[in-house]
């Protein structure tokens, strides 16, 4: 596949030219298709799909080299996952960047380096991937649940609300292709004298007033699986400055090891510990090579087809739309609109997809209170979980009713996700869609 011609932008086509020339849409939910304004022409629905859509001849080569060198491993002749990590500190503007098997993993590794284990309290957000909760609980520490705001990521307060003697840490999701406010959230961690954990694994590249996800809390980590937006099927990233900290990382991912490898980089300052086995293999670390060299590329057409899409539809009344703390740094891949209500917005989103346009959250991003490993609150054996502490289970913090700004924001959003694959003409027809519907619905 040539992936240039993929990404490369289709001649703009205007709403009115012959590409939406009117043929209105025999629409079953509709009562009143002659009543409204334009009408639309159903374009088939384009495919989803970000860094896994742009494999191609880069990645083929990568990984050939790897065979064609018998090097498998990168302690045994491998090049690719010190490359990796060269390029991928580069581009984040960190001292050091760890290759591990997973972004769960690099969350584990993050949470082992910074000294975090049974005792101690790491505030996440209540939303979120099963990850981040699991991570938490498998070191042995106890997950804090806080709220999220209209930016969908931490809502600044909840780490000065929560914090406590036990608290060790804060772990920050940019949600997806956006970064959290992370200039109050780090001055109340600073205050409280909390370590921050940046979670990149939804969004890779972002920056936040001109620096990269990643870069600004203690440690930050990345994922590389398949639907994320670089991807190499499973994989994942860890990123810091302090040589205590990667020290610590790299023994944690190489069975309490520091390798000649790692030595180089870091003088030897911490003694050696029983850790675990989450080193990156070579083919994995080729494909992800390759697709890090595509970022820059992805990242400038989602945002041009986020601005097509924004542009259109910015003026529409009652439509609110995802706050963004810093609308220069976002990668743009997924545009959300809060509706006034949840019926108004299913009703979007049953509209939305008859006429083609994809418009459910493409992450399994979801309540942990409401999810069966919370409500059980169990780990592999009853004492080794965290919540055993607990009288009662679910405690406090761990019930819906605990959360009603998070409650009050997830039930009404519509997620427009934007893909490699879309055209600018495309991201016109969305915005078509979007004002077609809202007259429908709203009016
Ligand atoms: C995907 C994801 C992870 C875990 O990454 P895997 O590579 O799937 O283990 C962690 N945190 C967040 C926010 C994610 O979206």
């Amino acid at each position: 596949m040539n992936t240039s011609t993929t990404l490369s932008s289709s001649p703009q086509i205007t709403i009115g030219d012959q590409a939406m020339t009117p043929q209105p849409l025999a629409h079953t939910t509709e009562p009143a298709a002659s009543s409204t304004p334009s009408a639309i022409s159903l374009r088939p629905r384009p495919r989803l799909g970000l860094g896994a859509t742009l494999i191609g001849e880069e990645e083929k080569a990568l990984v050939l080299d790897v065979l064609q060198r018998q090097a498998l491993n990168r302690y045994q002749g491998g090049t690719m996952a010190a490359q990796l990590e060269e390029e991928f500190r580069e581009v984040i503007g960190t001292r050091f960047a760890l290759a591990v098997t997973s972004g769960t993993v690099a969350l584990e590794v993050a949470l082992a380096a910074l000294g975090i284990g049974p005792g101690d309290e790491v505030i996440i957000t209540a939303w979120g991937w099963v990850a981040c909760f699991t991570a938490v609980v498998r070191l042995g520490a106890l997950p804090v649940l806080a709220e999220i705001d209209d930016t969908f990521c931490l809502a600044p307060g909840e780490i000065t609300r929560l914090a406590n003697e036990r608290t060790k840490a804060v772990a920050i999701v940019h949600y997806q292709g956006v970064a959290a406010a992370m200039q109050p959230l780090l001055d109340e961690a600073a205050a409280v004298g909390i370590k921050v954990i940046e979670d990149c694994a939804q969004s890779l590249g972002v920056l936040y007033h001109g620096q990269r996800v990643g870069s600004m809390g203690d440690i930050g980590t990345y994922s590389l699986q398949h639907s994320k937006t670089l991807t190499s099927g499973e994989g994942g990233m860890v990123v810091m400055n302090d040589p205590i900290l990667y020290e610590r990382a790299v023994r944690m991912h190489d069975l309490g090891l520091l390798r000649p490898y790692h030595e180089k980089l870091v003088e030897r300052q911490v003694p050696a510990f029983s850790g675990s086995q989450f080193r990156m293999n070579e083919l994995t670390a080729a494909v992800a090579l390759a697709q890090l060299r595509k970022l820059d590329r992805l990242r400038e057409h989602c945002r041009n087809l986020q601005q097509i899409v924004m542009s259109s539809i910015r003026d529409l009344p009652g439509l609110a739309f995802r706050h963004i703390p810093d609308p220069q740094g976002d990668t743009g891949f997924e545009v959300y609109l809060q509706l006034p209500t949840p019926a108004i917005a299913e009703a979007f989103r049953t509209r939305l997809d008859a006429l083609n346009v994809n418009c459910h959250q493409t992450t399994g991003t979801y309540c942990h209170y409401a999810r069966e490993y919370c409500q059980t609150g169990l780990a592999h054996t009853s004492t080794a979980s965290p919540f055993t502490q607990f009288p009662q289970w679910p405690a406090p913090g761990y019930r819906q009713e605990d959360f009603p700004r998070t409650e009050a924001l997830i039930h009404r959003f519509v997620a427009l996700p934007l893909s490699a694959l879309y055209t600018e003409e495309d991201a016109h027809y969305i915005g078509a869609c979007i004002r077609h519907v809202h007259s429908q619905v709203m009016a």
